[in-house]
């Protein structure tokens, strides 16, 4: 994942593709217009974009003032990419097209990973998903993974105190016999540049992606570009110690804002609430144990109207306030998108979170906040994994160092 710098003509192709995701297919005038460039520099990248294959002509022409003008879309079933997101329970892989399809998506689950464990199932996951490729003619560009810690720029993992597998290179790991490149990054940054790459609607100059999953993290990007930051690791923040006499956190520390909205902290709260004697379907009759083994299950149960995971979720939500409230004042985001498994109960962690975004720190920060659900919810980094893909096949990294 070299960082390279973005010369004016990748930028200008970016914007070219991003028209055509948007509008579905624009002639050269409609390019021009939609982008401000001059009509000599769209002709010079649709020539490019048709040779590389990005772009092709689209079925039909638009007459505009008594002239056929030839209009171009993205040209789909060239451009594929194959999309893997690691969870800490799961992994979830994906075939996503150039303009946003989703040919096929598949969840594989296994017991929660623990110490590197995901490597082999990893590796098994992909192998498969080639397999399937394969057979159904999918002609892939790359390999895209999500992963739920910090990956450097040599694809290294360098912190994942939920998942493990610090010193692997993943990619030289999948790479090997696969002929395809690999790329990796961090799950909160790619559903960041999802965001960047997905929503209809242009993007944001400044957004706050906050991955609330197993793990808390934010991806950041501004003014179109996902920030990495020293050492790749900008908006680890779910390892920022929000309260020093907290519970230990995987990471080493104790009270780590994680302890206080992840997984771990939701079956803390829950467990209280049973030994207090409320009743849950988390704890069905004559069962011995609380059932929640992963966070999806809890989310079931919120989703379901069951308090104790509902009011434990909320409790998450409070803590995901002031995580909002300090990119607030530090970043000050057009738009804070929450992603990752907690997305599946976006109205609960936000009515939550509300009495304390409308009271807490300076009113100028307040006002115009918008806290919004990831554009493909918990799939969200998912997609961003396919759009890292391209992002590399148009020749950036769509990475600020
Ligand atoms: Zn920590």
């Amino acid at each position: 994942m070299a960082i390279r710098q973005h010369d004016i003509r990748t930028e200008n192709q970016r914007l070219v593709i991003e028209q055509l995701r948007r509008h579905g297919m624009l002639t050269r005038s409609g390019v021009v217009e939609q982008t401000g460039l001059t009509v000599p520099t769209v002709s010079a990248i649709f020539r490019e974009l048709q040779e590389r294959s990005l772009i092709k002509p689209a079925d039909r022409s638009v007459t505009t003032g008594g002239r056929r003008a030839e209009a171009f879309c993205l040209n789909g079933e060239a451009n594929r990419a194959l999309a893997v997101h690691v969870g800490v329970h799961d992994l979830t892989w994906a075939v996503v097209d150039l303009a946003g399809k989703v040919l096929h998506k598949e969840v594989v689950g296994a017991a929660r990973f623990r110490g590197g464990m995901f490597v082999t199932h990893l590796r098994n996951t992909i192998n498969a998903a080639l397999k399937h490729c394969r057979e159904q003619g999918f002609n892939l560009q790359g390999i895209g993974i999500s992963f739920p810690g910090v990956v450097d720029q040599e694809n290294r993992i360098t912190l994942a105190p939920n998942i493990g597998g610090e010193g692997v290179v993943l990619a030289d790991l999948v790479e090997d016999g696969v002929g395809l490149p690999v790329h990796i990054d961090n799950d909160a940054r790619l559903g960041a540049l999802a965001e960047i790459w997905w929503r209809a609607s242009q993007p944001e100059q400044t957004i706050a992606f906050l991955m609330v999953d197993y793990g808390v993290g934010v991806g950041l990007a501004m003014d179109g570009r996902v920030h990495a930051g020293k050492n790749f690791a900008a908006g680890d923040i779910g390892h920022a110690v929000v309260d020093p006499r907290g519970e230990r956190c995987a990471c080493g520390q104790f009270g780590c804002l994680e302890t206080f909205i992840s997984y771990s902290a939701l079956v803390r709260r829950i467990n209280d609430q049973i030994r207090l004697g409320r009743p849950t379907v988390l704890l069905p009759a004559g069962a011995a144990e609380p059932q929640m083994e992963s966070l999806s299950q809890i989310m079931d149960a919120a989703q379901a109207g069951d308090d104790v995971a509902a009011e434990a979720i909320r409790e998450a939500g409070r803590y995901l306030a002031i995580a909002v409230s300090m990119l607030n004042v530090i970043i000050a985001p057009d738009v804070v998108y929450i992603g990752g498994a907690f997305s599946r109960v976006y109205d609960l962690l936000v009515e939550a979170m509300q009495p304390i975004l409308h009271h807490r720190g300076p009113e100028l920060h307040r006002q115009g906040l918008r806290i919004e659900p990831a554009v493909f919810l918990a799939d969200t980094s998912l997609m961003g994994a396919a759009a890292l893909v391209f992002e590399h096949r148009l020749g950036g990294s769509n990475k600020k160092g």
